[in-house]
């Protein structure tokens, strides 16, 4: 007989037996923090369990397989598309207890890692030797290896290294039934068989649980530098960042902040005064000159004398365009403060409405300004505010619809300048998402973008893997 939370009593002592102490949650004051992420969703889970090894984890899923009960992995839930909740009902895994680094090889600039490790924390282990994982995501100092293979994460760094994709060489994983695949290998060339690895990389948990990853190391760049610089108008802006390209060079990062965003941000930061975060030359109230209508942050890295080429080539390229402003770091805390504007964009968003539809869309480079027009002509239609910022170098346009939920002509507006924004990214060639997935909250908008023979064949291949539809159901596509 099932009970209230969808166990039996014999399931649940078979999850006790296996997960010992407190390893195995039930309780719902303890469960709880278990069923939402980033999202804000929730879903009470059935049970919470945290394998520590590998023979938890076979014998979990052949059990889960067997008794066709869901499985919902989870690590750090940073994920902002409800990727974590247990919808519908289910045992959430939590691998944080998985969380070894097991190896870092500078000769074959590999690394292997349990699936728990803290990618910040990789990052750091990784200095020393002189190596480089490029993949940094916004949340990199609390989000997880396996959490960021399970979306492949992306970050600021991927115009020129690249996502996560790019550096899972293979991956350990337990299927449904508790068998084990081991996809790609250790080296970096592979073409042997279809590429198991790169499809098992964003799949969002719905096709195995991730037990171990191979990750591909480069060597550590020496040297980074940043330019800040201004113009009078996103035209400019835009004319710039092309022609720092058709200069011939690839930055690591290039942001972008239209008008509406430093207006945001310069609401959080007048009152910290200019000199709490930008160089004094720049003016007395927000860190950047009245006249400035767009920002661009561009970052470069090299050996030292290449970067320094790189730094006169990028300045002669932006210089071109006639900036009102343009200012450079070399050292890493002035750097920082630099970046500082771009993480205040999320706190100061908030200044504009306490409810948030965040948007993370992606166009082709050719088509951000129209994309950015557009929106903003949507914005001005349905009397919502709307930001839109971010990774202009590869076209991932962060788009934050902000409102008031409980004002119903509000939310009105911002669901249906929400539907429009995404039919236009759609018409001008973008894609719905860059980095977050589609997850739970945003796969009703599947079909806007993917065809119905490229929607079978997902569903085929999750039934290859998964045949009952245990592995966090409900989820991505
Ligand atoms: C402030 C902030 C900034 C962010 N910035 C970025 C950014 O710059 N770029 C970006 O891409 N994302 C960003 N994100 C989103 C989020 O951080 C990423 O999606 C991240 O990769 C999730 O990692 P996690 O460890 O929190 O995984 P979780 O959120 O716990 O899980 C993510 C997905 O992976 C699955 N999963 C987890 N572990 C496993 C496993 N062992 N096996 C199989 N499936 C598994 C889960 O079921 C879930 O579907 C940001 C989020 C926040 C809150």
């Amino acid at each position: 007989m099932p009970d209230l939370n969808g166990l039996t009593g014999r399931q649940q002592s078979f999850l006790q037996a296996l997960f010992p102490g407190e390893d195995y949650l039930d309780a719902p004051e303890k469960t709880c923090v278990y069923g939402t992420d980033a999202s804000r969703r929730f879903v009470a889970p059935w049970a919470v369990v945290r394998p520590r090894e590998l023979g938890q984890i076979r014998e979990l899923l052949r059990w889960a397989h067997q008794e066709q009960v869901p499985l919902f992995p989870r690590a750090r839930a940073t994920n902002v598309v409800g990727g974590c909740v247990p919808q519908g009902g289910g045992v959430v895994v939590s691998c944080l207890g998985m969380n070894r680094i097991l190896e870092i090889n500078g000769e074959d600039f590999v690394a292997q890692v349990e699936p728990g490790v803290i990618t910040g924390d990789f990052q750091a282990r990784l200095r020393e030797p002189a190596l480089y994982y490029p993949p940094d995501p916004a949340s990199a100092r609390f989000s997880t290896l396996g959490g960021n293979a399970a979306t492949c994460a992306g970050g600021m760094r991927a115009v020129k290294y690249g996502v996560t994709r790019d550096y899972v060489l293979g991956i350990e994983a337990v299927l449904p039934g508790g068998e084990m695949i081991h996809t790609g290998a250790r080296t970096h060339k592979n073409v042997v068989g279809l590429d198991l690895t790169r499809l098992l990389v964003g799949s969002a948990g719905t096709l195995a649980f991730f037990t171990k990853l191979t990750l591909k190391l480069l060597p550590l760049p020496p040297a980074q530098a940043t330019l800040m610089v201004g113009f009078k108008s996103l035209d400019l802006a835009l004319a710039a960042s092309a022609a720092v390209f058709r200069a011939g060079i690839l930055p690591v990062a290039m942001e972008l902040m239209p008008r509406e965003t430093l207006e945001c941000v310069a609401q959080i930061v007048e009152p910290l005064g200019p000199e709490a975060l930008g160089p004094k030359a720049l003016g007395s109230k927000a860190p950047w000159p009245e006249a400035t209508n767009a920002l661009l942050l561009v970052k470069c890295d090299g050996r030292p004398e290449g970067l320094l080429e790189d730094l006169a080539l990028t300045r002669r390229a932006l210089e071109g365009v006639g900036p009102c402003f343009l200012v450079e770091a070399r050292d890493p805390e002035e750097e920082d403060r630099f970046w500082e504007y771009r993480r205040l964009i999320n706190p100061a968003s908030f200044r504009l409405g306490k409810d948030k539809i965040s948007e993370d869309v992606t166009l082709p480079r050719s088509k951000v300004a129209e994309g950015i027009v557009g929106i903003r002509e949507i914005a001005g239609r349905h009397g919502v505010p709307i930001l839109t910022f971010g990774h202009l170098g590869d076209g991932n346009i962060h788009t934050n619809i902000m409102f008031d939920a409980s004002d119903e002509r509000q939310a009105r507006g911002a669901g249906l300048a929400h539907d429009q924004i995404l039919d236009l990214v759609l018409r001008l060639g973008g894609v719905l998402s860059g980095e977050h997935g589609l997850g739970l909250t945003k796969r009703k908008h599947l079909e806007r973008q993917v065809g119905p023979v490229e929607r079978g064949l997902f569903v085929l291949i999750k039934r290859a893997f998964d045949p009952h539809g245990i592995m966090n159901p409900g989820k991505a596509y």
